[in-house]
């Protein structure tokens, strides 16, 4: 790995932030609050008068309209990358990995501070692993950021503790997308979290193999005291594991199928405990899970993890966990989850809505329907949106154990017929509201209503977020309509 480094910057060596939104900006002002020349540079105009002005008067070059190419960005001395930035436009290519003279902006931010981090990566339950995990580390007496890939990106964070010149955080736990993971060449958290790795971007990336490539990445520079935490479970997908240089542990909702005498977390068959098993540090200790909330296989795997890497984090500070055990459990009742993900938006004559919009791809959606593998199927589903090109036939099995309906739309609808119209009665949907519609048409009382739609939302909506609002106001105004018409509910 000996090529692999970067030459180490000095105040003053001048820099280039690539691509201007939020974390190129806050990259920007760090590198300036840290000495450097910088350069700011973007495709767009984007930048709002006075964001440019406040950025020209701290000494930022910005530079709005400019052709960003791989020729160019070759020439840059040093260069730091906003996730947002296609990677095609600095690199040439769809899935770079580490590059002498470009680093990630989360990356850069993390060499800039001494704050302990947790970071959470795979390909599904990342921010609602990280929401629980800073969740545990406050009830046990820690002052977490939160942030990352999803919401305030790490230079903001250091940029505060360092105008402030105050020790404000004192961990962070970091959510880190397989984008971030693809260029990093130095990171090393205290404790390295990996959920799991099925297909997902492969509109993006050449093969599935690339795409764990970038993944395992986020590992190989991390120090032999440091812990990577991995789901232990086969369904996973992160097998097989490559050689790491840091400890490793594992967690699992399948007991029997982990990996033997590896430290661990195992979650009861019954979902109810977790133990901790085999961790040097620490005598064997359990928590009870029974009271956790959330729906679907996922979550219980992201319970589990956010428990391990909590528990670790602890031990590497040298806090015994004796003390912690009724604040975890606390946290694990209390936690509800984030919107849209698995999340209840209403109910009427005992059928039940849930929005799982951010369910962009296939494993998540099949995870969702994992969790409600028991009793009779009492599932109508709506999937479809814009197809990421992975197959929907890992699906199948998980319909016939819980679905008993299945409304498709936009752009994916005819893939998805071809893949899954043979299952269950199939219907096709112009438009969302026509979709509940549709599978209302089918439900009885005791049946669920699950938006889990597998694909992306960009060809009928802005994002997931917009798409799981539009949702959840479609159901209020059919309940609130139908208990109008009706106060005693029996229409
Ligand atoms: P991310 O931040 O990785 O996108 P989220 O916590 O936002 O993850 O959840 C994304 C989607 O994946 C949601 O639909 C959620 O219900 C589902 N999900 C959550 N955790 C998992 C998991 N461990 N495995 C598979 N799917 C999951």
């Amino acid at each position: 790995m000996t090529e692999e480094f970067r030459p180490a910057l000095k105040p003053g060596d001048p820099l280039t932030v690539l691509g201007a939104g939020r974390s190129g900006v806050a990259a920007a002002r760090l590198a300036r609050f840290l000495g450097h020349p910088v350069r700011l540079v973007d495709e767009g105009n984007g930048l709002s008068g006075e964001l440019a002005e406040t950025l020209v008067r701290l000494g930022v070059s910005v530079e709005t309209g400019y052709a960003i190419t791989p020729a160019w960005v070759s020439t840059l001395p040093f260069a730091i990358v906003s996730p947002g930035l296609p990677p095609m436009k600095w690199a040439g290519e769809e899935a770079p990995l580490f590059r002498k003279n470009v680093m990630g902006e989360l990356e850069w931010a993390a060499m800039q501070t001494d704050v302990p981090m947790v970071v959470v990566g795979g390909t599904n339950g990342k921010s609602t692993t990280s929401a629980l995990l800073a969740r545990l580390l406050e009830s046990g007496g820690e002052r977490p950021f939160l942030g990352g890939n999803f919401g305030t990106p790490l230079s903001e964070m250091v940029l505060e503790c360092l105008e402030s010149g105050e020790a404000r955080y004192s961990a962070a736990v970091v959510e880190l997308s397989s984008f971030q993971a693809e260029t990093l060449g130095s990171l090393s958290p205290r404790v390295n979290l990996l959920l799991n790795i099925t297909p997902d971007h492969l509109d993006r990336y050449p093969s599935f193999d690339s795409y764990r490539s970038a993944k395992w990445n986020a590992f190989k520079t991390q120090s032999p005291e440091t812990w990577a935490v991995l789901n232990g479970d086969p369904s996973s997908g992160i097998l097989p594991i490559p050689g790491l240089p840091c400890r490793t542990a594992f967690f699992s909702l399948e007991p029997e199928e982990s990996p033997d005498n590896a430290p661990g977390l195992v979650i009861s068959r019954e979902g109810d405990k977790a133990r901790l098993r085999g961790v040097p540090e620490c005598p064997e200790i359990s928590w009870n899970t029974g009271r956790f909330s959330l729906e679907g296989h996922g979550n219980r795997q992201n319970m589990a993890a956010a428990l391990l890497g909590a528990a670790l984090f602890f031990l590497d500070r040298g806090i015994p966990l004796s003390g912690l055990e009724k604040s975890f459990e606390e946290v694990i009742a209390s936690f509800r989850g984030l919107p849209h993900r698995m999340e209840p938006v209403g109910e009427w004559k005992g059928i039940r809505f849930i929005n799982d919009s951010k369910a962009t791809n296939v494993d998540s959606t099949r995870l969702a329907l994992r969790g409600f593998r028991e009793g009779n199927p009492s599932l109508h589903l709506i999937l479809g949106g814009r197809d990421k090109g992975a197959p929907y036939e890992p699906l199948r099995q998980e319909i016939v154990r819980s679905v008993k309906s299945i409304v498709a739309l936009g752009e994916a609808r005819d893939r998805i017929r071809k893949e899954l119209g043979d299952l269950v009665p199939f219907q096709v949907a112009q438009s969302l509201e026509e979709a509940v519609e549709l599978a209302l048409g089918r439900a009885t009382s005791g049946d669920r209503i699950l938006l889990s739609p597998a694909c992306s939302s960009y060809d009928m909506f802005h994002g997931y977020e917009e798409r799981g609002r539009i949702f959840r106001e479609i159901v209020e105004r059919f309940i609130a309509k139908r208990t109008e018409k009706n106060p005693g509910g029996q229409s």
